[in-house]
């Protein structure tokens, strides 16, 4: 074999799913700047706007100040800082359960979790449309993976009556890159009824849906019937790292096996103390206040493409429009037109799937969000083959 890189890049290219970095000048915000030129932003996960407030900057720097800049070594190599238990027993308290662990990144959380719960001989069942982190942490627990089409209950439920050893289902309650929900009524009531354990990543729920901005499983009154809900700080809560929100028993086992929580270090004092405060934003006043605008952003949005009353569900809108490169050229001409919004491609989305994954802030302006929908009517896009119809 030969270590030729450059023909692997130029299929990329060839293919429409080449990826490269752009360096902003700015902050995130609902604004960036970008090689002298000003873009409004429709890419963040920044459901909330809290990723550049004020208060969470205040937070963090008055955490550098109490508990300094960096960690030191894993935390249970050289002590676990306060910041990091207090906010472990917030997250607790948010999600309803006996206990939390945090993790470096959402990412690092199932890469934990799976592996340390589950191992060949048992089996997880898993979304078709689940995240990344999701399907490398079933393939590297060693379990049986089995995957079910999106959504699907009956299959699910087939698969349910001849897995083996530990059942785990795994899924997302609001999917990262469609914004539409998982049956999790049903689903919950299908786990309970052959004895499997139910996986919840609520990364783009929480914040956002929900009492006090809890999450999915909180809007309905599910929390105590799920044995693992993770979730990141990254998104509606405007930092960084990830949690897996369950009982005291998993949490100790998690401390002692989980891989991506013992050989790493543990993130940075402040950004937990910080965390603490973000916490409180959402579940409180300023949460609600901000859930109001971001939800009047998106039904707004909802009625221009022509979804009509589908009701609010997630800050995220899919306008599908199939081919790669088409979804490359819808948004190099949003871009020209002072707009960033994602063409999503293979692999993080099937292929023939390509997409604009149009993402909405309480921080936006009303004005910057009709002068996307102009955009989106100028370049005909409005209407694609497959708006997000759930
Ligand atoms: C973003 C995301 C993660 C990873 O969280 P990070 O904190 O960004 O590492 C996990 N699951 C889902 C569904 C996500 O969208």
């Amino acid at each position: 074999m030969s270590w030729e890189i450059r023909p692997q890049l130029d299929q990329l290219r060839a293919e429409g799913l080449w990826r490269e970095l752009r360096v902003m000048d700015s902050p995130q915000g609902p604004l960036l700047e970008h090689e002298g030129k000003s873009f409004v932003n429709f890419s963040s996960n920044d459901y909330l706007g809290l990723a550049s407030c004020d208060v969470l900057k205040a937070a963090l720097q008055d955490g550098a100040a109490r508990y300094g800049a960096g960690s030191g070594a894993s935390r249970l190599v050289c002590g676990s800082l306060r910041p990091h238990a207090e906010l472990e027993a917030a997250l607790a308290d948010f999600k309803g359960t006996e206990g939390a662990l945090t993790f470096s990144s959402g990412f690092a959380v199932p890469m934990g979790t799976l592996p340390a719960l589950l191992g060949p001989g048992d089996t997880v069942l898993l979304d078709k449309l689940s995240h990344a982190c999701l399907v490398d942490a079933a393939r590297l627990s060693g379990a049986t993976l089995r995957v079910f089409p999106h959504n699907h209950l009956e299959k699910l439920e087939r698969l349910l009556q001849t897995a083996k050893g530990r059942v785990l289902i795994v899924t997302e309650s609001i999917f990262s890159m469609d914004g539409d929900a998982a049956p999790l009524r049903e689903m919950v009531a299908l786990k309970e009824r052959y004895g499997a354990w139910l996986l919840l990543d609520e990364a783009h729920a929480v914040g956002v849906l929900g009492p006090q901005g809890r999450g999915l499983a909180a809007e309905l009154g599910l929390e105590g019937r799920i044995e693992l809900q993770m979730g990141t700080l990254s998104k509606a809560l405007g930092l960084s790292g990830g949690y897996l929100a369950a009982s005291h028993a998993v949490v100790d086992l998690l401390i002692n096996r989980a891989r991506s929580f013992i050989y790493t270090t543990a993130p940075p004092p402040a950004v937990a103390h910080a965390a603490l405060t973000a916490l409180e934003m959402v579940r409180g006043e300023e949460g609600e206040r901000r859930r109001k605008l971001l939800r009047a952003h998106v039904e707004n949005v909802q009625t221009k493409v022509g979804l009509g009353n589908t009701g609010f569900q997630s800050a995220i809108l899919p306008l599908i429009l199939g081919d790669e490169n088409a979804a490359m050229a819808a948004s190099a001409a949003l871009r020209s037109a002072g707009l960033m919004v994602p063409a999503i491609r293979y692999p993080t989305v099937a292929r023939g799937r390509a997409r604009l994954r149009l993402t909405f802030s309480a921080a936006h302006l009303p004005e910057q969000v009709e002068r996307l929908m102009e955009a989106l009517k100028v370049l005909n896009l409005l209407h694609p083959a497959e708006a997000a119809c759930h």
